[in-house]
């Protein structure tokens, strides 16, 4: 019998589950139970819709068997579609999904959980967390050659020829000492219920039923075989009749998340248009929601056939974390699943679906702030693409996203923000970088906090992509304070005498410091700094710099305009100054500090480090303390 290699992501993800992977060992079954009940689907949709498959007989079951004398073994059966050679070598051997490596780099950074197996979808070789042997037995549903495939998952596998009675497949597992807890009855019903219980297809145990007389002794025993699941399109019952806990335990066969979800909708639409969605929120955002190849969860069925879970054709991007169901009354079964995504019905479906679960946000805000505090959390940032992605839904969705602000303590929306406004601010105002908590600190907002308006303090990466998009909130401009204004609301904080006295000031500092900036203004919006940099109308803030870097963009020299505080000590005094050297030092470093704050790069921090220590001498030498 020929051995065959793994293909090497294979290789290292063995060595992963059967070295690092313990925290939920008994997720091999799940996995099991929903590769079998996969296998189902795909040949429930052929046997609609393929003519030479109609007439096969299908009664779609899956089996659980175990050694019921010494819990050294188990299988799970399906008669489903099965596999070939080829696909048995292919599917097994290698890891169809892209995700895989991206899973293998994430776990040896020492993210030790099970949970993201199944998200992965490397399920199939979880069974290694508990068997030191596997046989696959399979035979496709249109053949009539069976394979064997089998491994004890150190490296290889072998594929040779086999005898199966039906179409459909086994996986046989030969348990190590410690995965024999697996092969008793009560612990595989417990795992069934918890995982699988809404798989819908039943699912049937085999045990030895004991009878014992009425001493105790054993009196008889007998094999019997009983369906475990509820095997009940849980979608399709009325929401009156559900309760949480029924709820939950669909999230979780269908979900490969442990946690329960965070909140759920269940809408059944009767009318012009019929159709069944239940869709979860987890807990936490799935794990990789961020990367390329995340791939998300949710399944499309006509009338219970499930058809693709093919998320692009389903649902906008920026709700991949969503998982559950989708099953339409009205769709054509054999629909071409290329030109699902152009289905008039299956788009009117999509947009009252997103309509339906922004409004089912909004509500959660009113009604259950906490749980709505915990999915701003998780899903804030990725909502804020629909921002730029879902132009029909924008006014929704503004409601919903929600930002740090000088006068929030936590997240805030801007309808709240709008709220507080004052009486006569005629904008919203905003201002970006990389931490809120540096943000928090920079000069620009004195004025604005001085005069009680508030300012969004945008920190999140994103915000720099949609704000400038978004123009507007309810007819108010949203501005950002780090750019050069045009007549504010700060104007009236202005004394034109003082910095009618100062220009000469002011052009001494352009001389100096004239190379490095675009312009030295008068500022209105320093209240306790000397200095603050801001940037031209239109120009990308630095934050966007950096965006645009990480792209490949050439960088440009960024030449701020510098704003100075006529009303500020160190200003009033430099005026006075006649020594050339302290005055050119005194501009320079303005000018340095202000970048420093708001974390711009400057090129001689050298330069800078000397200035200071020139300064600081002289300070202490000419007023040495007591
Ligand atoms: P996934 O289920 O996410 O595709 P798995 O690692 O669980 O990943 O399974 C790998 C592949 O092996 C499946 O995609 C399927 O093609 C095949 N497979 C596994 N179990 C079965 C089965 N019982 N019947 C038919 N094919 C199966
Ligand atoms: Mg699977």
């Amino acid at each position: 019998m020929a051995q065959k290699k793994f293909k090497s992501e294979v290789s290292q993800l063995l060595h992963l589950i059967t070295h690092s992977l313990y925290s939920h060992r008994e997720i091999f079954l799940r996995e099991l139970i929903s590769n079998a009940s996969d296998a189902l689907d795909k040949l429930k949709y052929l046997t609609l819709t393929q003519e030479q498959l109609k007439t096969l007989e299908f009664t779609p079951r899956i089996d659980v068997k175990f050694d019921t004398k010494d819990h050294k073994w188990l299988t799970v059966s399906d008669n489903g579609i099965g596999m070939n050679a080829e696909e048995l070598e292919k599917q097994l051997g290698t890891i169809a999904h892209s995700g895989t490596r991206t899973f293998l780099n994430e776990i040896q950074e020492g993210t030790k959980s099970s949970d993201l197996i199944g998200q992965f979808g490397v399920g199939f070789y979880s069974i290694f967390m508990v068997a030191q042997k596997v046989r696959v037995t399979t035979r496709k549903a249109d053949s009539q050659e069976a394979f064997c495939w089998i491994s004890d998952g150190q490296g290889t596998f072998s594929i040779e020829k086999a005898q199966r009675d039906n179409f459909g497949t086994d996986v046989h597992l030969e348990l190590k000492d410690d995965g024999k807890e697996f092969a008793h009855r009560f612990q595989i019903e417990e795992i069934i219920k918890r995982y699988s219980d809404h798989i819908p297809f039943p699912i049937y145990l085999t045990y030895t039923k004991e009878e014992f007389d009425s001493k105790g002794a054993p009196k008889s025993s007998a094999e019997t075989t009983e369906q475990v699941n509820n095997a009940s399109a849980l979608w399709k019952r009325a929401r009156s009749e559900l309760k949480d806990k029924d709820y939950e335990s669909f999230y979780k066969s269908i979900s490969h998340d442990t946690d329960p979800p965070l909140f759920h909708l269940h809408l059944q639409a009767e009318g012009t248009l019929e159709y069944t969605v239940l869709l979860y929120v987890p807990q936490k955002a799935p794990f990789g929601i961020y990367y390329s190849d995340f791939q998300p969860e949710v399944r499309l069925y006509i009338r219970r056939v499930f058809i693709t879970d093919d998320f692009k054709k389903l649902l906008p991007p920026y709700l991949r974390f969503l998982r559950g169901v989708i099953d339409s009354e009205d769709l054509p079964l054999n629909i071409s699943r290329e030109i699902l995504q152009e289905n008039r019905i299956l788009s009117q479906i999509r947009s009252t679906i997103v309509k339906r679960f922004l409004n089912e946000l909004g509500e959660l805000s009113a009604k259950k702030p906490q749980v709505f505090a915990n999915f701003i959390t998780h899903y804030n940032r990725i909502l804020k693409e629909g921002v730029y992605q879902d132009f029909a839904n924008r006014e929704q969705l503004l409601e919903i996203i929600r930002f740090h602000s000088t006068k929030a303590e936590g997240p805030t929306s801007l309808g709240e923000y709008k709220s507080r406004m004052r009486p006569n601010q005629k904008h919203i105002y905003y201002i970006t970088g990389s931490a809120v908590e540096t943000l928090r600190n920079s000069p620009l907002l004195e004025r604005y906090q001085a005069k009680d308006i508030e300012v969004l303090l945008l920190g999140d990466e994103i915000d720099e992509v949609i704000v400038p998009s978004i123009d507007s909130y309810k007819e108010l401009k949203l501005v950002p304070i780090n750019q050069k204004s045009e007549g504010d609301e700060l104007v009236d904080t202005r004394d034109p005498a003082l910095e009618k006295s100062l220009q000469p000031l002011l052009e001494k500092i352009k001389k100096v410091v004239g190379n490095s900036v675009k312009d030295v203004v008068f500022s209105a919006r320093l209240e306790n700094s000397p200095v603050c940099v801001v940037l031209d109308k239109n120009e990308p803030t630095m934050r966007m710099r950096e965006l645009l870097k990480g792209l490949g963009e050439r960088e440009e020299e960024i030449k701020p305009i510098l704003e100075i505080n006529p009303r500020h000590t160190i200003i009033q005094q430099l005026h006075k100054i006649d020594n050339r050297d302290l005055f050119n030092d005194m501009c320079h470093l303005l000018l340095e500090q202000s970048l420093l704050i708001e974390n711009i790069p400057f090129k001689n921090s050298g330069a800078f480090v000397q200035r200071i220590n020139k300064i600081t001498e002289r300070a202490l030498t000419q007023s040495p303390s007591k």
